[in-house]
């Protein structure tokens, strides 16, 4: 019978009554050896992590939980939209526990591009936001890029503690798990992972040999990214999946640029020069005068100014004005949080405006690139 059967992945009693609850797994794939719960089974055949996200609320008491173990916390944040999802004031929910940053998507930046740059950027980056970490890895989870690093500075960091993986939603967090989960023989020497990961109180638990675990918490959901306010149906669209080419564009003043319908940049004042455009080359970028862009949004939104398409446009909030004056002689980049940024290398100064969606976090910072 089922009442003595426990699930080989996670080890909790299977049960076949209730699908919502722990251990459920259906009667007829308990014929089958050895017994999994339909949580695990998943995980293990589709290779897939589903956590389901919990409202903001949830996500910080998980958070503050950290704070009250001994552990070892590793960061995930993304290097496509590094403002929007590192995660503010980490250290008061982990409390004195070492972080280990791991900025995925590396992937993503030109082939051209000096890691060491990217490097110290980050960690300008850091210092700026006040984080505190022990150590800061660059990869590509997707594309297996410097994945043994990070195996490498959890294993040399974590001593014999829990390992809690904290980040915001599409950070690639699943992805990397998996990657631990999936290539858990090369890396015996390292960290030992199970390719059976359990779940406790919705954290998926990833043992380790000694008796530790790997705990995956839940994405924490920032509004103030695109992404998040976007239309579901869009994401593939702006998020980019190949090295971005950038975008070139030699602007007079009072021109303007529509990414797609989602937001929307004016040069308004200073002299002819370029503006680069680092994002998803799946997004049409349409060049106009300032003094059309509004007739011309209003007019071709959803349509030729798409994504999003005019099902979508509802959902999206409005967009909203940000002004900015780019100082000359400087090398700035204006992040869309979620969307990408503009580069503007300026001898001669600039001032633009930013249109986005309302609530999309939109920041002038030091280039990257
Ligand atoms: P999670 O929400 O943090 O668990 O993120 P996922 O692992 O589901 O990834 C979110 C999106 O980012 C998916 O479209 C992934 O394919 C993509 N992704 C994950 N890791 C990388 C990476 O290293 N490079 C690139 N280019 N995309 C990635």
């Amino acid at each position: 019978t089922a009442d003595d059967l426990r699930c080989s992945g996670c080890g909790v009693p299977i049960q076949t009554e209730s699908p919502d609850r722990l251990g459920y797994a259906p009667a007829a794939a308990l014929k089958k050896e050895p017994a999994l719960c339909q949580r695990c089974f998943r995980i293990k055949h589709y290779n897939e992590i589903s956590s389901v996200t919990p409202n903001q609320d949830d996500f910080l008491k998980i958070l503050s939980g950290i704070g009250r173990t001994e552990s070892l916390v590793v960061h995930i944040v993304d290097l496509f939209d590094f403002e929007g999802s590192l995660i503010n004031g980490l250290h008061r929910f982990v409390g004195h526990n070492p972080v280990v940053l791991v900025v995925n998507k590396i992937d993503l930046l030109p082939k051209a591009i000096n890691v060491n740059r990217i490097l110290n950027w980050v960690q300008k980056q850091v210092k700026e936001h006040g984080l505190k970490t022990a150590e800061i890895v660059l990869c590509s989870a997707k594309k297996n890029i410097g994945f043994d690093r990070v195996v490498e500075a959890i294993a040399g960091h974590r001593g014999t503690k829990d390992v809690y993986v904290v980040g915001a939603t599409n950070v690639g967090k699943s992805t990397l798990i998996n990657r631990l989960i999936g290539d858990y023989s090369d890396l015996e020497a390292e960290l030992t992972t199970s390719p059976y990961p359990g779940t406790t109180l919705d954290l998926v638990q990833i043992p380790l040999d000694d008796g530790r675990h790997i705990i995956d918490t839940p994405g924490i959901v920032y509004a103030h990214r695109l992404t998040e306010l976007a239309d579901k149906r869009d994401l593939q669209k702006l998020l980019p999946d190949k090295p971005i080419k950038p975008a070139v564009f030699q602007l007079n003043e009072k021109q303007t640029l529509f990414f797609g319908g989602y937001a929307r940049f004016d040069f308004t004042q200073g002299a002819r020069q370029s503006f680069t455009c680092y994002m998803s080359n799946a997004l049409p970028i349409h060049r106009t005068k300032l003094e059309r862009a509004e007739e011309l949004y209003a007019e071709h939104k959803g349509e030729m100014l798409s994504p999003p398409a005019k099902e979508g446009l509802d959902a999206i909030p409005p967009l909203t004005k940000h002004a900015f004056r780019i100082p000359k002689g400087s090398s700035s980049e204006v992040l869309i949080s979620g969307l990408g940024w503009i580069a503007i290398n300026s001898d001669a100064g600039a001032q633009i405006v930013v249109h986005a969606p309302k609530g999309v976090k939109v920041a002038v910072r030091d280039s990257l690139i």
